[in-house]
């Protein structure tokens, strides 16, 4: 914990103003706890992807160069280079409107949907 953090969490930070509102405390703690749990997910998400790209480079002939031109590829595949990949919404087979790949069925007319892995 960063000591901005912790003065905030121990009270110090507010030692000389009013209280905070416990239900204000409350709801940044959960806050709080929450993107502390995502980052764990996320850090071991990371480690995951490394370890099986270690093996896919040791059991292949891929490189690294290899896995960074994919990586720009598909991140350029949107029309934008920006380091993340955008997903344009799918049209529905029933309904005709925009709808996410992320749900199994259509948001307006809940038609099934084929659902994109990585969403
Ligand atoms: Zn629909």
């Amino acid at each position: 914990m960063d000591p901005f953090t912790a003065m905030f969490a121990t009270g110090a930070f507010h030692a000389t103003g009013p209280r905070p509102d416990p239900a204000a405390r409350k709801a940044a703690d959960k806050a709080l706890t929450r993107t502390e749990e995502l980052e764990l997910r996320l850090q071991r998400a990371l480690l995951v992807m490394e370890a099986m790209w270690s093996l896919v480079r040791e059991k292949t002939d891929l490189s690294d160069e290899d896995l960074t031109d994919r990586m720009l590829e598909l991140d350029a595949a949107d029309g934008h280079v920006d380091g993340r990949v955008r997903r344009k919404p799918t049209i529905c087979e029933r309904c005709e409107r925009p709808t996410s790949r992320r749900l199994p069925r259509c948001f307006y007319c809940s038609h099934p949907i084929a659902m994109d892995p990585f969403g």
